[in-house]
């Protein structure tokens, strides 16, 4: 059966580019008969940027309560956060030493987020593809929900596998993981500047919806969106050469579940003036009840606690198996 693995890391407020790029499919995938799903709060990779240790357990607690709120089920999934399985960490390190450095420096979210220091980096922001693979492949999941930012350390997680597969001779035992990019909404830019995608840890807030923001501030935050002067058009060739309105119509488009095409034939001659408020309208329909859920379960994080270790367990019972093989295989020896 197909096994779907995929994470999220707690590096601040989920934004609606994790929720339509991601959650939502993490859900689909959950609710299709027939297939295992993993998913994982990746507090390991959450380090590879200094995090304040309290900050990153609450992190860790809205995360989960995300997961739940949007309507992943403990009973149908397997969730947990990565350090409490060790299978992470120990993989980790044989994928490091499987992944090439020539590799390593095509990533080019290495580049976006060391910025112009990258002697500054961390060893670990350098070698999170790694980590990445390992992450898939403790499991043997087939399958990776991602956004399109995840394509380029996909297709690494991929080569390491391969790689592996390769240099100890043992073919297939890593099946190599297909990426599942796609859906309504797998690239949502930044409000702020649409040819950058939008992400939690940007520095502005006004870049981004927060799963946490409350009518008014999605309100602001979109009336306050950046655009261009002309009206929207009829075909989505007038959006060519207009990231920011092509970002909006497709929010809208999915929000809405429709495809863009329709939401032009709604609103095509009109401003963003007029489309504004009814994409916060749109907006705050979605995602007010998510986040009236997530408060409610963030009330008890005891049993956001709870879920997360009966999660690790049910993880570490399908990957140290997977572990004990791997270091067969590596020829380590193990006599106890
Ligand atoms: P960070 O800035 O800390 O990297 P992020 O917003 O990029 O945060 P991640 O935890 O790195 O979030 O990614 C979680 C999932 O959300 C991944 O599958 C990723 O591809 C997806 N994702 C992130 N940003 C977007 C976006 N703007 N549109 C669609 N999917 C996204
Ligand atoms: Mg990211």
């Amino acid at each position: 059966t197909p096994r779907i693995f995929s994470g999220v890391q707690p590096t601040g407020a989920l934004t609606l580019g994790n929720y339509l790029g991601a959650l939502k499919r993490f859900v689909e995938m959950q609710d299709n008969a027939g297939m295992e799903t993993i998913y994982c709060i990746v507090d390991l990779h959450a380090i590879t940027l200094w995090q304040e240790p309290e900050s990153l357990r609450q992190a860790i607690r809205a995360v989960a309560a995300a997961y739940l709120a949007s309507g992943l089920d403990p009973k149908k999934s397997i969730i947990f956060n990565q350090s409490q399985v060790s299978a992470h960490a120990e993989l980790g390190w044989v994928c490091s030493c499987v992944v090439r450095l020539g590799w390593l420096n095509r990533m080019t979210q290495f580049k976006d987020k060391a910025g112009k220091h990258a002697e500054a980096a961390s060893g670990g922001l350098y070698m999170y593809p790694a980590l990445m693979a390992a992450d898939i492949l403790a499991y043997r999941a087939t399958h990776v929900p991602v956004g399109e930012d995840q394509k380029q350390h996909l297709e690494l997680a991929r080569d390491i596998a391969a790689k592996f597969n390769n240099d100890f001779n043992v073919p297939d035992f890593f099946p190599l993981p297909e990426p599942m990019i796609g859906g309504p909404a797998p690239r949502v830019m930044s409000l702020r500047d649409g040819t950058k995608k939008m992400s939690k840890s940007d520095p502005s807030d006004m870049s981004r919806i927060n799963l946490t923001d409350d009518a008014d501030t999605i309100a602001a935050k979109i009336r306050k969106a950046k655009t261009d002067p002309e009206p929207l058009p009829e075909t989505l060739e007038g959006l060519e050469g207009r990231p920011e309105a092509r970002n909006l119509v497709g929010i809208m488009a999915a929000l809405t579940d429709r495809t863009a095409e329709d939401v032009l034939a709604e609103f095509a001659g009109q401003g963003f003036g007029a489309f504004k408020p009814r994409l916060a309208e749109a907006a705050v329909a979605h995602l007010s009840p998510l986040t009236a859920e997530m408060n409610r379960l963030l009330a008890d994080p005891a049993e956001i606690d709870r879920v997360l270790g009966d999660g690790a367990e049910r993880a570490d019972a399908i990957a140290r198996p997977i572990m004990a093989e791997v270091f067969d295989v590596v020829g380590f020896l193990r006599s106890r």
